[in-house]
């Protein structure tokens, strides 16, 4: 069973509380259904936001690339890091400009990468090229908007299409690289992202 993470001073959403979700299952969900994320942090006096592939085991994400990147070589040093992922679930179309909006999941996470050095590899060389770098879910929240637009009272009368473009990520038709002879297997045409 997944624990519900107290929010941290740090990880208390503040505009629009009620959005704010701390329990780890709900922030395991958005994380496991995401791909990308974004790796934040200072490095020279200036502040870089690196996308980056990313994965979940238990209460931990790894993060893996060259040494020689900016991104895993300032991490691996174990500096102040935040990481966040975004799934954009619709546009929300509302009557006025001002109040349109996404509705999203999202999660950021606070702390400092560990560099670990027993991560397993196909090969001794890729692993020596590779950094594999450990941020803990010690410290996280998820902001979640759902439903429709929230219009000011006097626009709700206007005669202006309002409602959701749900929008999702779909996995397209499998496409063989041509010098590969074998049969599509069932674990790629199955493939799909997020709520099937
Ligand atoms: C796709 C998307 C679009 C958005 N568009 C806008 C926009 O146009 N304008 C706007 O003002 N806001 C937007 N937001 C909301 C924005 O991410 C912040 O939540 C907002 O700026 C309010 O932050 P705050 O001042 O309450 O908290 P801050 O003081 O900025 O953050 C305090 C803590 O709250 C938590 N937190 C804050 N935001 C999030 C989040 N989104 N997900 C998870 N944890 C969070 C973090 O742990 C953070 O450390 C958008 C969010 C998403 C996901």
């Amino acid at each position: 069973m997944a624990r519900a993470t107290p929010p941290s001073p740090r990880t208390k959403v503040r505009r629009r509380a009620g959005r704010g979700r701390y329990a780890r299952s709900t922030i395991n969900a958005i994380l496991d259904e995401g791909l990308v994320g974004h790796a934040a942090f200072v490095a020279d006096g200036q502040p870089y936001g690196i996308p980056t592939l990313y994965a979940r085991d238990g209460d931990v994400l790894y993060l893996h690339g060259s040494p020689l990147s900016r991104l895993l070589s300032s991490l691996s040093e174990g500096i102040p890091m935040c990481f966040t992922v975004t799934l954009v679930d619709g546009l929300v179309l509302a009557r006025s400009a001002f109040h349109h909006s996404v509705n999203y999941r999202s999660v950021v996470v606070l702390g400092r990468g560990r560099a670990i050095s027993d991560a397993r590899g196909p090969s001794d060389l890729e692993l020596k090229v590779t950094e594999v770098v450990v941020l803990p879910l010690d410290e996280a929240s998820a902001k979640v908007r759902t439903g429709p637009p929230i219009d000011a009272p006097e626009d709700y009368a206007r005669p202006v299409w309002a409602g959701e473009v749900p929008l999702r990520v779909v996995a397209g038709e499998p496409l063989a690289d041509e010098r590969c002879s074998q049969p599509v297997p069932d674990y790629v045409t199955r493939y799909h992202r997020g709520h099937a």
